[in-house]
């Protein structure tokens, strides 16, 4: 799809085959600083979530954390940025619509949840690429005490946190994963539970 997609054209029976067309089309984009491509890094994110045997929300959400860096106007991360590009926002507002609350979270509050554990695990920094710490500076640097308390509110902070965590390590040159096909029904499983 060139051009900003629109919700308005998705529905639960489009909203897969849109997300695959996006994997096939643009996957192989650079993510840059990274020694892996956009759609690899997702799906070793979600591979590693398989894995270690979580649930398939989380899976898919691993699966589907970066999807706004396609699905926005702003194009995707580099390390020449000098502002955040907000893609955590852009990818939520389109999956909203079709995924469960949890799902959304996790995408939506991945940036968020990189300055939480900053400022919660003292061996996490020393876990960041080069890249994810370039990107933090833009992002606003580790949690204070008070964004720390708030952000704990959030309910579903536990499972934010682990797939946070997926996102870290889906970072692997030459790691084979399966590819979007595989996942795609689990992710229909997860839109119809939602959209029931
Ligand atoms: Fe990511």
């Amino acid at each position: 799809m060139t051009g900003k997609p629109s919700h308005k054209d998705l529905s639960p029976a489009t909203i897969v085959a849109f997300l695959a067309d996006i994997f096939e089309r643009r996957g192989g984009e650079e993510y840059l600083g990274e020694p892996v491509t956009m759609a690899e890094h997702m799906l070793q994110g979600a591979f590693l979530a398989e894995q270690q045997h979580e649930p398939e929300i989380i899976i898919v959400a691993a699966l589907l954390h970066d999807i706004g860096h396609f699905t926005s106007e702003f194009g995707t991360f580099s390390m020449d940025d000098t502002h955040d590009r907000h893609h955590e926002e852009a990818g939520a507002r389109v999956l909203e619509h079709f995924f469960p609350s949890l799902v959304i979270d996790c995408v939506r509050q991945h940036v968020a949840a990189k300055r939480y554990i900053c400022a919660t695990d003292p061996t996490y920094f020393g876990q960041l690429s080069a890249a994810s710490i370039h990107s933090l500076k833009l992002q606003g640097g580790p949690m204070n005490a008070r964004e720390v308390a708030e952000f704990e509110t959030n309910p579903n902070v536990r499972d934010i946190v682990r797939v946070r965590r997926f996102d870290d390590a889906g970072k692997i040159a030459g790691m084979a994963t399966p590819g979007f096909a595989y996942f795609a029904p689990m992710v229909q499983r997860i839109v119809d539970e939602r959209c029931r």
